[in-house]
């Protein structure tokens, strides 16, 4: 197996990457994780520097990585390959260095409707594992042909139960098989954790977190996380997007922490598509739009957003434009898998 030497000019480390990985699979597999969401060439989270050396790549949708952006030195780990040595500059993060990405089975206790189209799966862990995550990080899926689907843990660690909180795709695959046949006792088989979506502690901006549809639960994890924590006292606005009300999951939930932690924590829910029945009072529209209609400058914050990826794709390219530094969102964009996106030609 061919081996090239990829050098890290921010942290000086190198590692031996095989040509038939990715170099994201591969600096995970030995230990280190560099900003990533879905692995899929869709997202652009896991996009870095190509100082010198030569890769080619899986399929990737163009639009994570322009013609230009190659030209200018990027590249994107989760679809490169290497074709010489590399030297790359890449940021390395520390917290997620002594997390092990694991390959479990695990069994479905409970199915629980939080939704007209969300299924809530509590998934249970062989007794003598220890898995351990950072609330915000998702699992794979794996399948028995091998496909996966990603899927955020919605608790905060500390139990040995994981939660999905998980939308049916009409005719999705996996999602209605969920929702058709899927019994207490199933055995599943995950990977994980995966992704770079936690909050970053070290810093006391307020936060502005998004949340569209089932992107609800990673922040859900987070925000579980932190308020069964020391008494918590750094500001944190969620918006919260869906089409109607009947979609509002947790509704109850969220306004209990408004309750409890008042003038730290603030709600908005935003829906696109009240049914006029419902005499909804409050605000309308695109969840974005909502947030820039509260917060036009957005220099002083942190973004945190998970959810569906048009809706990630408009908060990247308009919230620069009020203010938002790159370096100040955290995303998590609920891509389809790579097999939905890139079928293999029959
Ligand atoms: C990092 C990450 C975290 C995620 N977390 C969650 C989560 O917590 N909860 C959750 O509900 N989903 C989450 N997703 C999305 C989830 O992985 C997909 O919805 C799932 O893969 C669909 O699988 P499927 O087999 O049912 O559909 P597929 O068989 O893969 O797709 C069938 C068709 O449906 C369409 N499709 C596929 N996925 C979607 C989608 N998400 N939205 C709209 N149309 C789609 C495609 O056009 C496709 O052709 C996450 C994705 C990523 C990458």
């Amino acid at each position: 197996m061919t081996e090239f030497q990829v050098t890290n000019q921010n942290s000086g480390n190198t590692f031996l990457v095989r040509t038939d990985e990715t170099v994201l699979d591969s600096l995970l597999r030995q230990g280190t994780a560099v900003p990533y969401s879905c692995r899929n060439g869709t997202c652009a989270a896991c996009k870095a520097t190509l100082v010198s050396g030569r890769v080619i790549y899986d399929d990737y949708d163009p639009s994570a990585l322009t013609d230009d952006e190659i030209a200018n030195g990027a590249i994107l780990l989760c679809r490169a390959h290497p074709r010489e040595d590399l030297e790359i500059c890449a940021e390395e993060i520390d917290l997620l260095s002594n997390l092990v990405i694991q390959k479990l089975p695990c069994r479905v206790i409970e199915l629980n409707r939080l939704a007209h189209d969300v299924m809530e799966v509590k998934l249970a862990l062989p007794r003598d594992t220890t898995f351990q995550f950072i609330a915000g990080q998702y699992i794979d899926i794996m399948m028995r042909d091998d496909k996966r689907r990603g899927f955020s843990i919605a608790n905060a660690p500390g139990s040995d139960l994981l939660t999905l909180h998980v939308r049916h795709v009409p005719r999705g695959r996996f999602t209605s098989h969920i929702f058709q046949a899927m019994k207490i006792r199933d055995i599943l088989r995950l990977e994980g954790p995966l992704g770079t979506f936690f909050l970053r502690k070290d810093s006391d901006k307020p936060i502005i977190m998004i949340a569209g549809g089932t992107g609800f639960a990673p922040l859900h994890a987070i925000l579980e996380d932190l308020f069964r924590g020391a008494e918590y006292n750094r500001p944190i606005h969620l918006f919260w997007g869906v089409r109607d009300l009947r979609d509002l999951y947790h509704r109850d939930l969220v306004e209990s922490w408004v309750e409890e932690h008042q003038g730290v924590f603030q709600f908005t829910a935003v829906l696109s598509e009240p049914e006029a029945t419902n005499d909804w009072r409050g605000e309308t529209g695109w969840v974005h739009e909502s947030v820039l209609r509260h917060y036009p400058d957005l220099s002083n914050f942190e973004v945190y957003a998970s959810g569906p990826p048009p809706m990630i794709e408009v908060i990247r390219d308009t919230f620069p434009e009020h203010g938002l530094l790159p370096a100040q969102l955290y995303y998590d964009s609920f891509e389809f898998s790579s097999d939905t996106l890139y079928p293999a030609e029959s």
